[in-house]
């Protein structure tokens, strides 16, 4: 059964104007990556926002697990479904606090597993106080601060992490660092992403074309190619 279902889903930010979503149907796989590609404006944020019930559906309803999201604590839901917006702010303290945010009893070992899934091992082990080492905005970049935001998330383990990537302006390296994680997450659980890049799209599991509210078509990209 599929990790996340969009079952017939209509949503709107305010009475009155117009649908952000409009009927859309769709199943996540437990398994895999989800890549949601589509215009400016075309509903893939509000995807996002119904799956982290910062919007509920008008009409529809998203399942996670077989139950409807509404019948999930805001708490459990934030432990199975786990977000990685653009630009994630970091917290004031250490690096440690910043992973262990949502896990406090994540031991050394998993923080540099991860570390090492987000090619930051080297730059920690460079950092004077290593996982100690306060964030201060002047020891990382923009792109290690984006590999720790999504560090932070894999430590948790979340069965669904929800990717953001569409307009970040990322480096080369942090680039291929997060399409390996992606990859590496999708064999073991659900990653939907938001993407611009052919890059991301061309060997993801699957690809949602949004456009203006709705689901036009689902398939691979080569799948999504044929129909043209
Ligand atoms: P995404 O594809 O991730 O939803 P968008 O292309 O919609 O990204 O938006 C990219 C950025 O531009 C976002 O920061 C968004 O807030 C901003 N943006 C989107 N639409 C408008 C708009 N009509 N006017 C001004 N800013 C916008
Ligand atoms: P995308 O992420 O594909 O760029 P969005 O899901 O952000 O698209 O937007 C879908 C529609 O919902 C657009 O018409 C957009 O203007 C509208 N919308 C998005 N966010 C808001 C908001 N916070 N308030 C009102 N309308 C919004």
């Amino acid at each position: 059964t599929p990790v996340l279902t969009f079952r017939d889903v209509t949503a709107r930010y305010s009475p009155g104007v117009r649908r952000a979503l409009n009927g859309v149907s769709a199943d996540i796989p437990r398994h895999g990556h989800t890549a949601v590609v589509g215009p400016s404006g075309a509903g893939k944020t509000t995807l996002f926002s119904l799956i982290l019930r910062f919007l509920e559906p008008e009409h529809g309803a998203v399942v996670l697990d077989g139950v409807p999201l509404q019948q999930y604590s805001l708490d459990e839901l934030r432990r199975r479904v786990v977000y990685v917006e653009q630009d994630t702010p970091l917290l004031p303290g250490t690096l440690r606090e910043n992973l262990c945010y949502t896990h406090r009893d994540a031991d050394d070992e998993a923080l540099w597993n991860v570390l090492r899934e987000v090619r930051l091992e080297e730059k920690v082990r460079s950092l004077e106080h290593g996982l100690d080492t306060p964030l201060d905005g002047t020891v990382v970049s923009g792109g290690e601060r984006q590999r720790i935001a999504l560090a932070r998330a894999l430590v948790s383990r979340p069965e669904v992490l929800l990717l953001d990537e569409a307009t970040a302006q990322l480096d080369g390296l942090t680039e291929s660092a997060i399409h390996d994680a992606v990859v590496k997450v999708a064999a073991r659980g659900a990653v939907i992403t938001i993407a611009h890049r052919l890059s991301t799209v061309v060997d993801a599991d699957q690809i949602l074309v949004m456009e203006d509210g709705v689901c036009r078509a689902t398939g691979t990209h080569d799948e999504l190619l044929a129909v043209d």
